[in-house]
Parts: C-alpha cells; structure tokens; sequence
C-alpha cells in the first residue's frame, strides 16, 4: 500500500471533508515467514536503517520489530538537539552526514520532520573549554564542518536572555555552529516508517525479540512474542537493550545502560531562539515550539534500565542553569521524564559486524543519538547490505580489542 503524497493540495482537499480521507501512514502486517534482513528497534536509528536499505541499496524485503511502539523508546524522549561539531574525524564525518541528510529529509521522506536550523552554541565559562572548543574549531575548520568561535558580546546578542557576568561560571565565549538545531523527533520517526512502509517493509510493533537463533555461528532468525521468524541478516539497533540482545546472541558488548533524563517548563511566550549547551554546569536549553523551555543535563551515575531519572538531577542542573539564566528561577517546571542510553567508553558509537556471522549492531550513541540518526542509518544500511560502509569503519567493535578507540568524552559526555 503505497500512501498519497503529502501536499499543500492534498491538505486542502482534506480540510473540505473535515480531514476523514487521510490513509494510515503505516500500515501494520501480521509477520512474514522470512525476511532478508529484520531489523530489531524501531527507533530512528532502526527506521533509518531499513529506509537507506530500501533507497539506497534496492532491499525491501525487510520488518522492523519493536516490542513497544515504534519512537517510543529514546527517539521519542530525547532534547532533539542536532549539531556536528565533534572533535575526531570519523565523529565529524558521520555527525555531518546526518546534519546534511537533515537538511532536506523532509523532502526526501515527503514529511515535515520539523529541521529547524536555529543555531547551536556551546558555552565557554572556563579557560579549559576556551583552549578545547577553539581547538574543535580549527579540527572542524580541517573537516569541512561550519563552526567558529564568537566572543561574550556575541553571545549575549544572539541570546539576549542569557547572563554572560555570572559570579561562578561567567561566559567567556562559545562555539557557535549556525547550521545546528532541532527537529521534530517524534516526525523523524514517523516519516522513516511511513517511506518504509510505502516501500513494502513491515513494520510489526508490539512484538517484543526474546530470543536470537543461529546455526554453525551464523543467524538464521529470531524467536518474538509474535512468533518464529526467520532472516538472511538481523541487524540489532536497540539501545539501552544492546547488550540483552547480545546475549540472547551469544557475545557481549562493551555498554553500559543509563538513565538519562530531560524536562520542560510551562510555555512560555519567544524567549531564545538558538540551542544553548553549558557543559560546564552539566545543562542545556532551547524553547519548544509550544513555549515549553526544554532543559537536560547529564546521566544517572549508575547502570538501570528504569526509563526514569533521579530527582537531584532535576534540582542540580536547574540550579545550574539559573545562574547563566536567571529567568529559569521564575518558572513552573511542567513534566519530566527519561530515557535509557546506550554508553561506551570512548563514548563513540558502535556500527559494526558481530562474532555471529549475519548479525550487525548499531549502539552506543548514548546521550547524542538523535542527531546522528540519518547519517547512522546510511552508514548501517550499507554495512548491512555489503559487510563494509567507509563511514562506519572506525566504529567496529575491534576498536575495543585494538586500543583504537575515537575518544569523544568531551564533545559527547555531557553534551547531546
Ligand atoms: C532525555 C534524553 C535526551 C536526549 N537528548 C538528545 C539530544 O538532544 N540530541 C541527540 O542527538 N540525542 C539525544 N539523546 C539521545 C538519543 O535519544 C538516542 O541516542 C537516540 O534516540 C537513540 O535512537 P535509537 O533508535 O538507537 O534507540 P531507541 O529510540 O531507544 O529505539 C530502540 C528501540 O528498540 C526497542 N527494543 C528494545 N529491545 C527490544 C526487543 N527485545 N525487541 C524489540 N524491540 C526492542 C525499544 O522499544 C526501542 O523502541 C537523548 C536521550 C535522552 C534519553
């Protein structure tokens, strides 16, 4: 069922019959008997995933499982912050992808995913992060990546909210990428399924992965709560659930799980219109198209899979951030809620070949996965369909075994 395109006309012609026309974007099949490739977690990274599988690589014969539903895992609680300005080239390379990938994935998924390239800062407020984000900017200047250092007054004018003389943390100057923003996270995974769905892959929701089956060391399916399904490749893109899905397949992963949460004051009217990160306090903002200012800080200190944060997380970065703005002490905090990401060491992402001969997992994005989703879901569908993506080489598992780790703990730690 390929679905009508979405259009200025066709939202005319539907406001004239009160909206009753509108198809499902999705539709949802019971599962096939086999599948070339199933693909576990229908989250961005899943969705993008079988998207450039069908697009770029001619597989559709392809279902994206998902014990919940489909968004509803990370992609749909995260603080949609996008940006590509990472230290180490292969970050920058991959993190770029997806920026320009972003640019115009709304036409190229024919569905408003919300792009909005507000400009992104990260606040200096000591001379380390002066000294390290200046050093971003040559190493991004080198990668054919946008960004470049702007002054306290220049700061204070693209948000004139902010307070750049603060006792403690005083601003002392910021990298600023103008290209970076947000998007609509929940849009971004909804345009994935529905351009999936129109090219005849299934997408099956509630339908949970409780076992991996192989033969002599290579995958031929898996067992779910939908029944038996059998798979030429199974490509694992869970999260905070990699490493249970590792061992349902046989190896490890060096990941750790943590709950990392984000909340939303009362709307408010146009405040600030950029993204602002303040990775010193352990906070960052932007307003909501609703009003709402959206705030987040780092992860739990501790391995869960609750799906819940801890309340002083709450307190200590608000308090953090009242300080830099001080309008925050004014408001009404409206909901809170968490997600659980997927961390390494390096705090790199993992896109790579497993032991399990037709077994590929893409994890390990941690706090800073959403922006990455269609550059990820490029670079996975190619390694996928051919065994090797030139923009995933550097993110196989054998950095572990090798030392070769791409160390982002200063760009990705805290940041998202
Ligand atoms: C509070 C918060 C704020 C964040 N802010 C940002 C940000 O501002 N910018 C940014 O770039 N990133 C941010 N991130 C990180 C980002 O959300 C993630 O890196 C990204 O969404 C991961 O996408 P995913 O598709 O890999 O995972 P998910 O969206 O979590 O999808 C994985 C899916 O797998 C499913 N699954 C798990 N186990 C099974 C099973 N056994 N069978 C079937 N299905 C299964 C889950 O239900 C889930 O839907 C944030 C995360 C959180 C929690």
């Amino acid at each position: 069922m390929a679905n009508r395109r979405y259009s200025i006309f066709a939202v005319a012609r539907e406001a004239l019959r009160y909206h009753a026309g509108w198809e499902r974007a999705w539709a949802s099949p019971a599962p096939k008997k086999r599948y070339d490739v199933v693909v576990v977690g229908a989250g961005g990274h899943g969705l993008a995933t079988a998207y450039y599988l069908g697009k770029v690589h001619g597989i559709t014969n392809v279902a994206v499982i998902e014990k919940g539903w489909l968004g509803g895992g990370n992609t749909g609680r995260n603080t949609t912050i996008i940006r590509s300005n990472y230290l180490q080239d292969p970050s920058a390379a991959i993190y770029e992808k997806a920026r320009s990938l972003y640019e115009d994935l709304s036409q190229d998924l024919n569905y408003n995913v919300m792009f909005s390239p507000r400009g992104l800062l990260m606040l200096a407020q000591s001379e380390h992060e002066i000294r390290g984000y200046k050093r971003t900017v040559y190493a991004n200047a080198l990668q054919g990546i946008e960004t470049r250092w702007i002054t306290p007054a220049e700061v204070k004018d693209l948000v004139p909210i902010i307070n750049i003389d603060g006792p403690r943390y005083p601003v002392l100057g910021a990298l600023y990428q103008e290209r970076g923003g947000t998007a609509r996270h929940d849009a971004v995974a909804w345009g994935y399924a529905r351009a999936c769905s129109n090219m005849g892959m299934d997408i099956i929701q509630q339908c949970e992965v409780t076992g991996v089956r192989t033969e002599a060391g290579k995958v031929v399916g898996v067992e779910t709560t939908k029944g038996a399904i059998d798979c030429g490749k199974l490509a694992i893109v869970v999260a905070g659930h990699s490493s249970v899905l590792a061992e349902m397949s046989g190896f490890r992963l060096p990941i750790e799980s943590m709950a990392l949460q984000a909340w939303v004051s009362e709307p408010i009217k146009p405040t600030i219109d950029v993204v602002v990160m303040a990775n010193l306090v352990h906070g960052y903002m932007s307003q909501s198209d609703k009003g709402e200012l959206v705030m987040g800080g780092g992860t739990d200190g501790f391995n869960n899979y609750t799906q819940r944060g801890s309340w002083h997380h709450i307190e200590e970065t608000t308090r953090a951030l009242v300080e830099t703005f001080p309008i925050v002490s004014r408001l009404k905090m409206l909901r809170q809620w968490g997600g659980i990401v997927d961390m390494t060491g390096d705090r790199s992402p993992i896109l790579s070949k497993t032991p399990v001969e037709g077994i590929f997992v893409n994890c390990g994005w941690g706090t800073g996965g959403f922006k990455a989703i269609p550059g990820s879901g490029f670079a996975m569908a190619e390694l996928v369909a051919k065994g090797h993506s030139p923009l995933a080489a550097e993110f196989g598992l054998h950095r572990f075994r090798e030392g070769q780790f791409i160390d982002e703990s200063v760009a990705a730690g805290v940041a998202h």
